[in-house]
């Protein structure tokens, strides 16, 4: 029984728990005081404060909540209790490895499968890097790009495709689903799916939640669409500036079937990919794909892995755009991530809305702290991103590039 602390928010917080040992378990999570439940995953999970009680839903043996920290920043304990199932404890079979693509270089895989996870792509100065580490190292990955990034970005979508990649939907534009309408919700998701049909000829199974927030209304819209929610057992913490060093550090948490957040547009995810695949290959264990049917790592089935038409970009002319991602959300304040293309010596001002203000910055040289910032590269590539205070204005900023 494992317990893993996730995504964390002012007022609440994600944890993962898995099971080995048993298929049929029962689990007793012990909130702190004043801690209440929000959300579950994966599991029926019953109790909404004190004691919480799980048990398989079908799922698998991994599962989440959020919980309601009502001033209690403690994470929970937990307890395990396997019903029936003789003495067993299944250590999970050994892989036959049968793998087509996308394996381990040549080390074995007998220690089994995780599953890499890139989110919030593709963007033009971080996924050819991405997609060429992962080549170059014979490794796969899964993707979960917005809808928005994928119609705006087609060829890169391709370049996902054609590195063997598996492609999940993460929404159109990265919104807090929870507080939406269903057919709101709805429209996120297959908007998504059909972007990324049109651009990389593939029709996903596997939804991402952006924030890892899900609820009934999203679960309902989700299996409409044949989509299995997927969320992780391990937090790189890339999202939140982790360096690369920290990422690395999570990766080597990763154990048999287990499934590892990361982003596309962090560059020091970026660096310790090759790391990241060295350990893994040290410890026997391969880069595999996510099941839709048990949401956990195996060995990809890639059929269409190695056909290679690597269309890259053009790189011509000298006009240069800006994408604007809305990422990390916080009560106070909220993360933009900026991608700039077509020039490696540009100039973005960033129009804050009314009363909005400069916290932090990364990845760039960032002048301004209200009213209109602006940018100029700083060495680390051609994606950086802020942290704006709302100051009572959410609204997302706008940017143009020079
Ligand atoms: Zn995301």
């Amino acid at each position: 029984m494992s317990v893993t602390r996730a995504d964390e928010w002012s007022d609440r917080f994600n944890v993962n728990l898995a099971v080995s040992g048993s298929n049929s378990w029962t689990v007793g999570i012990n909130l702190g005081s004043g801690q209440s439940l929000q959300n579950s995953w994966n599991a029926n999970v019953t109790g909404s404060s004190g004691t919480l009680t799980a048990t398989p839903n079908g799922s698998g043996n991994t599962f989440g909540i959020t919980l309601y920290k009502n001033g209690n920043n403690n994470t929970p304990t937990a307890t395990c209790n396997s019903s029936g199932g003789g003495g067993t404890t299944p250590t999970t079979s050994a892989p036959t490895t049968t793998s087509s693509g996308g394996g381990g270089g040549g080390s074995s895989c007998s220690a089994g499968y995780v599953a890499l996870t890139f989110d919030d792509g593709p963007n033009t100065g971080t996924t050819n890097q991405l997609v060429n580490t992962l080549r170059s190292n014979n490794a796969t990955a899964t993707v979960f790009p917005t809808g928005q990034n994928a119609q705006n970005n087609p060829s890169l979508m391709q370049a996902y495709k054609n590195a063997g990649l598996q492609i999940g939907n993460h929404s159109w534009d990265h919104p807090h689903l929870i507080n939406m309408s269903q057919s709101d919700i709805q429209s996120q998701l297959s908007r998504t799916q059909q972007a990324i049909q049109q651009t990389a000829g593939v029709t996903p199974t596997l939804f991402r939640p952006p924030y890892g927030e899900s609820n009934q209304t999203l679960r309902n819209v989700e299996s409409s669409l044949g989509l299995r929610e997927i969320i992780w057992d391990v937090d790189s913490n890339d999202w939140n500036n982790a360096s690369a060093d920290a990422i690395r550090q999570a990766a080597s948490r990763l154990t048999n079937g287990q499934i590892i957040l990361m982003h596309d547009w962090p560059a020091a995810t970026q660096q310790a990919l090759p790391n990241i695949l060295q350990d893994l290959r040290n410890r026997n264990l391969c880069t595999g794909h996510i099941s839709s049917s048990t949401g956990r790592a195996v060995a990809p089935s890639n059929a269409g892995g190695g056909g290679t038409t690597p269309t890259t970009s053009s790189g011509g002319g000298s006009s240069c755009s800006v994408s604007v991602t809305r990422a990390e959300d916080w009560n106070d304040r909220f993360n933009v991530t900026l991608s700039v293309s077509g020039s490696s010596s540009w100039t973005v001002r960033i129009n804050l809305g009314s009363g909005q203000s400069l916290q932090n910055s990364w990845n760039a040289n960032v002048s301004g702290t209200s009213g209109t910032l602006t940018a100029t590269p700083n060495g680390a590539g051609n994606s950086f991103g802020i942290t704006l205070y709302k100051n009572g204005n959410n609204n997302t900023p706008t940017a143009s590039c020079a």
